[in-house]
């Protein structure tokens, strides 16, 4: 790196979270992985000496308005609304709220105290491109997933994303300095169903926090969760919404168990995780499609886990489930691999590239029970290849890590820097 790059690295990000906290417990509402990321992130970002400012939308009262997450992360919680009744479509008619009150917090603050405005998801993009014309700084904005690309490969029983959301991101991918895209595949989709400038977007692909997800003993993880040792133990874990899929793995269960009725007495499913969005009522169908399908003695749910308690789920389990119809990237696929668990995931968005498919795990195309049941009679019945599988998911999974994340962000930061820099001489000259 030359010295006019590293003159020109950030000290101070301002990152933008509107519709969610990452404060909250991932896992369930509109917390996901997005959450996982600005937090993760923001932390690597810290230690490698550039200070962050999340401004994110204060839920309930309870929230002092400034928290420190880490040394060197701060959480601005802006009252923007109502705390409660607000869900993640009612929020556009909060962009003006939220943006003057992150304009009122920069107010206290010397021209120039922020080098570059992070926005995450496209609420917080509009709320970025205004901040930056005010600012006078790059923005820089991760869209996490896209709308275009969610409504061509819905759920059957899934409501496409609104007008607003697909005219309000083409606006953010218009009008950004940088994109972030956390797969190639991500980033084709900005140049071609966008229009973006592939000059413009940046690869990065997320992390894993290596020093949480590591592998561990089987039987100590089923005995803490309860589990039987000799259970064959396929997990789901995430957000339950359509988009997931998470009926794929009890329509495929129950397919198996029509194949080879003889694992009856050792299949457990594990469905951990809490509702989201339009899918408020599925745990309550979930538990009634096991209930047609005949399986409810060997379906447990488990409502939304800690960081921590997902290592002792991804050990116990013997293969993961992300049966998902889109997926940006995926981050279960890759927690469940650092802990040594192969991964059985739908062959859409990043998942190819979270999974190594025959490596580390198998890639389904689509999502009908026979091909998902013969992936998971593949691995279930035969040990050895699952053994196999298992044997290559820590070094595929390492090869991921939030500090290669954190130091791409910061290369792109600084470019997005330099060239806005540029541009500005440019037109005062
Ligand atoms: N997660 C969690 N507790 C749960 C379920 C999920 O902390 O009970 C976390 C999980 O560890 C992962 C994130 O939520 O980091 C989900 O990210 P992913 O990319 O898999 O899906 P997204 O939520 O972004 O759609």
């Amino acid at each position: 790196m030359t010295s006019t790059t590293l003159r020109m690295r950030p000290r101070r990000v301002a990152v933008f979270s509107l519709h969610t906290s990452p404060l909250e417990q991932p896992g369930t509402g509109d917390a996901g992985g997005m959450n996982v990321y600005v937090v993760r992130t923001a932390a690597q970002l810290a230690e490698l000496g550039t200070e962050v400012e999340i401004f994110t939308r204060a839920t309930s009262s309870e929230v002092p308005p400034v928290t420190e997450l880490f040394p060197g992360v701060t959480v601005r919680n802006l009252v923007a609304g109502p705390f409660e009744g607000l869900d993640k479509n009612d929020l556009p008619a909060q962009l003006c709220t939220f943006a003057s009150a992150v304009l009122r917090v920069e107010a206290h603050h010397d021209p120039g105290y922020y080098d570059v405005v992070h926005s995450h998801y496209w609420l917080s993009g509009q709320v970025g491109w205004l901040a930056r014309e005010r600012w006078g700084v790059p923005l820089v904005h991760t869209a996490h997933t896209l709308a275009k690309v969610k409504n061509a490969a819905l759920a059957a029983d899934d409501d496409p994303e609104p007008n607003v959301r697909v005219v309000g991101e083409q606006q953010v991918v218009s009008d950004a300095d940088r994109l972030v895209a956390n797969t190639g595949a991500e980033a084709g989709q900005l140049v071609d169903l966008y229009g973006a400038d592939p000059a413009e977007v940046s690869t990065i692909p997320p992390g894993v926090d290596l020093n949480r997800f590591t592998p561990g003993d089987q039987e100590t993880a089923r005995d803490a969760l309860g589990l039987p040792r000799e259970a064959l133990v396929l997990a789901f874990v995430g957000r339950i919404q359509p988009l997931k899929g998470p009926e794929v793995l009890l329509r495929s269960a129950a397919e198996l168990l029509r194949r080879y009725p003889e694992l009856r007495s050792r299949l457990l499913v594990l469905v951990v995780g809490g509702p989201s969005g339009n899918g408020t009522e599925r745990p309550e169908a979930l538990h009634r499609l096991a209930e047609e399908l005949g399986i409810t003695e060997v379906v447990r749910f488990l409502p939304p886990q800690s960081g921590d308690a997902l290592v002792e789920v991804y050990r116990a389990a013997d293969v993961v489930t992300v049966p998902s119809y889109n997926e940006s990237f995926g981050l279960v696929a890759l927690e469940a691999q650092a802990c040594g668990t192969p991964v059985v995931a739908a062959a859409v968005g990043g998942l190819p590239v979270a999974v190594a498919d025959g490596v580390s795990g198998l890639l389904v195309s689509g999502h009908d029970a026979a091909g998902w049941a013969d992936a998971l009679g593949t691995l279930t019945l035969r040990p050895e290849r699952r053994r196999r599988l298992a044997a290559a998911t820590t070094a595929h999974a390492t090869s991921f890590s939030w500090k290669h994340t954190t130091e791409a962000l910061l290369d792109t930061y600084t470019q997005a820097k330099m060239a806005f820099n540029a541009r500005f001489r440019e037109v005062s000259a």
